[in-house]
């Protein structure tokens, strides 16, 4: 096999493989897996959410929150969209703008694998990349694995991915590769991710586990307004994930349950319809009931509700709508559905995605500090940037 071509890609993922199938032939695609697009296959349980009709920069998060604006308006969620739709592939919107396959997330690596086909590039699989090496008019790779040796090429794509589930093979290579060249990486944490707390507060959460109720989440940075669930192992729903990747190590959260109810209302109003009522089964009734039972208790509430003042229903109402939590952590990139920050965007071209001082060098996809909210905002950005770096590369 030909050890020269114009464009090697490392990671067989999302952005990937969007990228070989715009990068022009000639184009190698290099993985350690056994398979393409693993995590497409098991994203959105199964169905991908593969976009986002709202999605626009300002639901990613990156130290240089306009970076991600080119390539998402050049290449948008209607341009993957109408890809999906030419591939007679199905789809439904979820919630709040996500779009799900009707049938299964395979779709979408087919889809990927016909693009690339059509593209004329090639994939190996189970091969991973031992060493590269900078020549005059380009780069060189060893391989080991189905494919070994040396390789070359004009224009190297890393596309690897990040941290988050190690047990799929996700490595650090993308920021070993950036170390390498000298271009920074932004300290990366998991995101998307569970809250874990210490073992006082679990005592008292386990047995609320499968409780689910909406809340409005606030971090020192930004509020989530979606569902919340309680687990054997902490708090998690798309509201603590969101909030998750906002959240750094020692803060605390801030937790409105229900938002929208008017809790002091609803607490005075039963105060003068049925005086005798326990304010906790009260509050059992309001919430969850588990949750409302664990929440009176925490508030110290018992007894004849006609024997609270509105002081103490208002006190009450506040906890419910103002619950401070400390996580102690989360559960980190074991379960974590991203990776925050990664290559920095400082050294990166926002309309190609090419390594500044390093030319032929792109990093695409997740391994770039460019983080999406929950929602399909991350296999957007995944399509929107390996389309900027595969366009820019066919046409140089
Ligand atoms: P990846 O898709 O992770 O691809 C990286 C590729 O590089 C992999 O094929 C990997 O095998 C390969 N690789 C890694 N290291 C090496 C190496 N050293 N050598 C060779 N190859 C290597 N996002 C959404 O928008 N919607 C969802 O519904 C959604 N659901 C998710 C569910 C789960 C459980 C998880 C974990 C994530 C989910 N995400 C979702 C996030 C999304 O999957 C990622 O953001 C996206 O896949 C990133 O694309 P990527 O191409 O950058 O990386």
């Amino acid at each position: 096999s030909n050890p020269h071509h114009n464009t090697i890609i490392i990671g067989a993922g999302a952005a990937g493989m969007m990228c070989a199938a715009h990068s022009g032939g000639d184009t190698l695609v290099i993985d350690h897996a056994k398979a393409p697009g693993e995590k497409i296959r098991i994203s959105g349980g199964g169905r991908c959410n593969f976009t986002n009709m709202h999605a626009g920069a300002d639901n990613f998060i990156s130290s240089n929150p306009h970076f991600a604006k080119s390539a998402l308006k050049r290449y948008t969620q209607w341009d993957f969209i109408g890809l999906v739709a030419s591939h007679g592939i199905t789809y439904h919107e979820k919630t709040l703008g996500q779009l799900f396959c009707d049938d299964s997330s395979k779709q979408i690596v087919s889809m990927l694998m016909t693009e690339m086909e059509k593209a004329g590039a090639k994939l190996v699989l189970r091969t991973a990349v031992d060493k590269i090496e900078k020549t005059e008019s380009g780069f060189r790779l060893m391989l080991s694995g189905d494919r070994q040796g040396a390789v070359s090429c004009q224009h190297l794509v890393i596309a690897t991915g990040g941290l988050s589930i190690p047990k799929m093979g996700a490595t650090g290579f993308g920021y070993d590769v950036a170390r390498q060249f000298g271009l920074p990486v932004t300290q990366t944490r998991a995101g998307l991710v569970p809250f874990t707390f210490d073992e006082t507060v679990m005592k008292n959460f386990k047995p609320m586990a499968g409780v689910a109720c909406d809340a409005r989440v606030t971090t020192d940075r930004t509020a989530f307004e979606e569902a919340m669930l309680f687990t054997h192992r902490g708090l998690s729903g798309p509201a603590m994930l969101q909030a998750s990747s906002y959240w750094r190590d020692g803060e605390g959260i801030s937790v409105a349950l229900m938002p929208g109810t008017d809790f002091f209302g609803q607490l005075k109003t039963v105060r003068t319809t049925n005086g005798k009522r326990d304010i906790s089964s009260v509050l059992a009734e309001i919430l969850p009931r588990r949750l409302g039972q664990y929440m009176a208790g925490l508030a110290g509430a018992s007894g004849n509700i006609a024997d609270y003042s509105d002081k103490k229903l208002q006190a009450l109402a506040d906890l419910l709508s103002c619950w401070q939590l400390k996580p102690a952590g989360t559960e980190g990139y074991r379960t974590a559905e991203v990776t925050v920050g990664g290559v920095s965007t400082d050294a990166l071209s926002s309309q190609t995605m090419m390594a500044r001082d390093v030319p032929g060098l792109y990093f695409i996809g997740e391994v770039v500090d460019v983080t999406g909210w929950l929602g399909g905002y991350n296999f957007q950005w995944a399509w929107s940037s390996g389309w900027a770096a595969g366009t820019a590369i066919a046409a140089a």
